[in-house]
């Protein structure tokens, strides 16, 4: 008897199981349904029509979803977040797939929503100096739509050819002219976004200056698709000055590097627009993977490539060799090159942007922390022995957008068995001492979740929880991005 009763409880929870398995199946394909209804045909992807799509840059695996949205307007963005709202059903909002922290990786449970059939410029308004532009916009499309019209968007970095404006709102993206421009907080006039209900937030002003209330826009900038999607932004413009000079400066230490920025700020005032720092390994290892020339005779610690942009051309020029040759003469720099063509402006380029070398070899570890500019040299110092520590044969290239106190490491353990949470403690371990962020640029993602407690206080935390609470009480968008 109690055999029987065993079996036919058995069945019994088998039987409901299989019921709320149904269940579950059912909403899916209901939502999927209504889905479809609201962008139409070419606006939803099975999931079967993902296996050709990479899930990023970073991963190549078929994307996962239960299917891929591509509304073609704000209408459409609403309406499909409030039938998912309705269910329940989480949503990944996806970009131009350049984000290094898995910030934006769908899964087989999850709805994904791309703005790429929102791609367009709505209007460029050269007397405001702004620009009306459709989240999925790229990058690239948007500089040179502007440049047309003498103005400039001075937002640029490596992925400028696929990134999208949306991704770079959403990660307050920064890049190589943070320092005369600022980043993507700044740069943003106004926009649109939906919250994870459906409701319609514009905030499309222009004004440079609005303190009517609290600054909504500030909610879904840098906020990695946790708080809302945005639909639609106002970009904020400036004159394109074409007087543009370009030089590679080579230095024996980097108290000479910290040095000549101070002086290229004195000196070259509001033109200067990018100094951006290289270590000799990540000179060196470029040369060799590309076979290129040095653009020095002999081998210097660091470089750095700055550029200035002004209105005169001879003004222009004279500024930067004044500046150098005043360096020079106080002992600051070892050595110098001024790009004399395009051709040569690009092969200096070339050089501080062509990543491959550094993340071919698998595994490869990067990183995007910031520190004060002048612990800098400390600091990649104990990075640098943690790593000789715990790996021998490992390799460390370092770049940053140092203005900016960014660093940037290419890190390759030279060991197949070398996990990536090893790496982070040699990384990430050493920055509380200075002040110092484990994302300067490319945010939290999935990536340093489990960080981000270590490097924020519990209140900040919290107050962060509290937000995501009040906009997206289900916990749909984005889910388990940026917190755990
Ligand atoms: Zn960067």
């Amino acid at each position: 008897y109690l055999f029987a009763l065993l079996v036919s409880t058995l069945g019994r929870q088998m039987i409901s199981e299989q019921k709320v398995e149904c269940m579950q199946c059912h909403k899916t394909k209901e939502l999927l349904k209504a889905l479809a209804a609201t962008v139409g045909p070419t606006g939803l992807l099975a999931s079967d029509a993902l296996v050709s799509r990479a899930t990023s840059v970073w991963n190549p695996k078929p994307m996962a979803a239960l299917a891929l949205i591509r509304p073609k307007s704000t209408a459409e963005v609403s309406a499909v977040l409030r039938l998912c709202h309705q269910a329940s059903q989480d949503v990944v909002i996806v970009g131009g797939g350049t984000g290094p922290v898995a910030g934006a990786e769908p899964s087989s449970e999850s709805i994904a929503i791309s703005l790429e059939r929102m791609n367009r410029i709505e209007d460029i308004d050269p007397v405001n100096a702004s620009c009306v532009v459709q989240a999925g916009t790229c990058l690239q499309n948007v500089q040179e739509a502007v440049a047309a019209y003498q103005l400039l968007f001075p937002l640029d970095l490596g992925a400028r050819g696929s990134c999208t404006i949306g991704g770079n709102i959403a990660t307050n993206a920064g890049g190589i002219n943070v320092l005369r421009y600022g980043s993507m907080r700044g740069l943003v006039l106004g926009l649109e976004a939906v919250l994870p209900d459906g409701t319609v937030i514009s905030s499309m002003g222009r004004l440079l200056k609005n303190n009517a209330g609290f600054d909504l826009k500030q909610l879904f900038i840098g906020t990695e698709g946790t708080l809302g999607v945005v639909t639609r932004a106002v970009l904020r413009l400036f004159p394109k000055q074409s007087a543009r000079q370009t030089a590679m400066i080579a230095f024996s230490s980097f108290e000479q590097v910290a040095d000549f920025l101070q002086l290229a700020k004195l000196k070259l005032g509001a033109t200067l627009s990018a100094f951006e720092a290289m270590w000799q390994s990540y000179i060196e290892e470029q040369l060799r993977f590309y076979q290129r020339r040095s653009p020095f005779m002999d081998r210097h610690a660091f470089y750095v490539l700055i550029e200035t942009e002004g209105a005169d051309e001879e003004l222009n020029k004279l500024a930067l060799n004044e500046t150098l040759e005043l360096a020079l003469g106080k002992g600051i720099i070892a050595d110098a090159v001024v790009a004399k063509s395009d051709q040569e402006r690009q092969r200096l380029w070339d050089l501080r942007e062509d990543l491959e070398p550094f993340v071919r070899n698998k595994p490869f570890f990067g990183y995007d922390v910031g520190v004060p500019i002048g612990d800098m040299p400390a600091y990649v110092g104990i990075v640098e022995a943690n790593l000789r520590h715990r790996w021998p044969n490992s390799v460390c290239h370092t770049m940053g957008h140092i203005a900016d106190g960014n660093l940037h490491f290419f890190i390759q353990p030279g060991d197949v068995d070398a996990f990536k949470v090893d790496c982070d403690e040699d990384v990430y371990g050493p920055l509380k001492q200075f002040g110092g962020t484990i994302s300067a640029e490319h945010g939290i993602g999935f990536e340093k979740r489990s960080w981000l407690l270590r490097n924020r206080s519990a209140e900040e935390v919290a107050l962060m929880r509290s937000l995501k609470k009040a906009l997206d009480p289900k916990g749909i968008l984005n889910r388990g991005c940026v917190f755990e």
